[in-house]
């Protein structure tokens, strides 16, 4: 593989989800030239591909988007995205060495313009999983609409080197032997913003692991609700009828000693009741259940937020779900141990069933950097409850659902605060004196 140069910043930010991309603009605005590296093919995190988000039902792609894009334009910033960190070493001044490795795209940065020519020229389809997989993306393309940078990938998997796209592109920007590359970031501190991932569906076995038709996870349903999601419309995905009745499934891979995820993940509560409420406004006749074991509303409005929901008529069922069959007619079977007064085991038919499912950590930092991970797998804070950015090595910080799951809102408070840990580090050590003095 070739080494590519060395870029020196002052600050490393792995992860551009909204935690990095708030802690790279907060340190680039205090003078700080930073690098955010994502693996990704696009900047945004999970909070890109939301609906609208609780509590105050904004549209996500519009508070997200400026986001990105004032991360990508910012003279101090520079975004290294479909990059993965290798290796994060720290130096005797207090510095870091961190070796990253540059995935091919097979199309050239420099010279794509985004217009998705290739794209539509293109003959492949396959199911997109930036649409949760309902509708289809094609082998060479462009992430989503909004993705930034707006760039072409290839997906080598399942191109049929047809040479379509190449004929196409106005700049000869596809490059079919485009290798993958690594190349050195120095710099005088870390932030660790990776975020989170969901639960494997394949693990909840008792919910069919993710194969009986009409089972979706809450992700897929973020993707019916947006705006710009594949129908346009809330559809059942299997026969593409319109759900009269849809169930929610709370703790669906949360609190569970078997999977081990025994904690709670905090937002499934708050994201299942916005996605019911979002859903009685698209389809006002269905019938809307959410089968919960407890309802966690801790945040500033949440629990008006729930009231409202309850107030909508959405249902709230005390009650464990055992397991999950197909029914007729696409329907899927419940059987609940109902913990409501008079109790005992229900069977009731549902036409949609939406899974909450939890979080799991989004990166191991094990065999990559010196950070330790605590007893649930999210990287461990040393001191939680008085500085809660502060890894167990010096000079690296976390932020957002890294350190543990959470909402956006204290996942922007942990970027601030993970970036003013950064900046009073290189304060104080030789390896942000010196990338001051270069700054001069
Ligand atoms: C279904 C659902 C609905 C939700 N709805 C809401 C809502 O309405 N309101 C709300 O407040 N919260 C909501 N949340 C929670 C919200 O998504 C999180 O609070 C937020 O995304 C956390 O941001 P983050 O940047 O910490 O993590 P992420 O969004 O996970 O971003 C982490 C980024 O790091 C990148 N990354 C990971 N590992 C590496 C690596 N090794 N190298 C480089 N890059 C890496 C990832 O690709 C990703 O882009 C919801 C969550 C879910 C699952």
């Amino acid at each position: 593989m070739e080494q590519k140069k060395t870029g020196k910043f002052d600050a490393l930010v792995v992860g551009g989800g909204i935690a990095g991309l708030q802690s790279a603009l907060d340190l680039a605005d205090q003078g700080f030239r930073v690098a955010v590296v994502e693996k990704d093919a696009s900047v945004g995190g999970k909070m890109i591909r939301l609906s609208k988000v609780f509590p105050t039902l904004d549209c996500a792609s519009c508070i997200t988007t400026p986001k990105m894009a004032a991360a990508a334009h910012h003279e101090n910033i520079t975004v290294f995205t479909y990059c993965e960190l290798e290796q994060l070493d720290r130096t005797p001044s207090g510095g870091f060495v961190a070796r990253i490795r540059q995935k091919s795209r097979f199309v050239d940065p420099d010279k794509c313009i985004g217009c998705r020519k290739c794209e539509y020229a293109c003959p492949v389809y396959l199911p997109d999983p930036e649409q949760g997989g309902f509708s289809a993306r094609k082998a060479i393309y462009v992430p989503f609409s909004n993705a930034i940078p707006p760039i072409a990938l290839r997906d080598a998997e399942n191109c049929i080197l047809c040479g379509k796209c190449e004929k196409v592109c106005p700049t000869g920007a596809v490059d079919f032997f485009q290798q993958p590359e690594e190349f050195v970031v120095e710099a005088g501190t870390a932030i660790l913003a990776t975020g989170f991932e969901m639960t494997p569906i394949e693990d909840k076995q008792q919910y069919g692991s993710g194969r009986i038709p009409n089972v979706i996870t809450s992700l897929q349903m973020e993707r019916l609700l947006a705006p710009h999601g594949p129908y346009n419309r809330v559809l059942r995905p299997h026969d593409g009828k319109e759900p009269e009745s849809i169930a929610y499934i709370q703790c669906a891979g949360s609190r569970d000693q078997s999977l081990g995820v025994t904690y709670c993940s905090r937002v499934c509560c708050m994201y299942a009741i916005k996605q019911a409420m979002l859903l009685s406004g698209s389809l006002p006749l269905a019938d809307i259940t959410v089968y919960y074991m407890d309802i966690r509303a801790f945040g500033k409005g949440y629990e008006q937020f729930f009231q409202n929901a309850m107030a909508m008529g959405i249902q709230f069922v005390k009650a464990k779900v055992a397991a999950l069959n197909e029914g007729e007619d696409g329907k899927v079977k419940l059987r609940y141990e109902s913990q409501e007064q008079g109790g005992g085991v229900c069977e009731v038919e549902h036409d949609l069933v939406v899974l909450s499912l939890g979080l799991v950590p989004g990166w191991d930092p094990q065999g990559h950097c010196a950070v330790s991970t605590a007893s649930d797998g999210f990287i461990k804070t040393v001191l939680p409850k008085i500085a809660p950015a502060i890894t167990d090595t010096e000079g690296i910080f976390v932020a957002g659902a890294a350190a543990a799951p959470k909402d956006i809102v204290d996942s922007i408070v942990e970027a601030g605060a993970a970036a003013m840990e950064a900046s009073m580090y290189l304060k104080r050590t030789a390896a942000g004196r010196a990338g001051g003095e270069a700054r001069q």
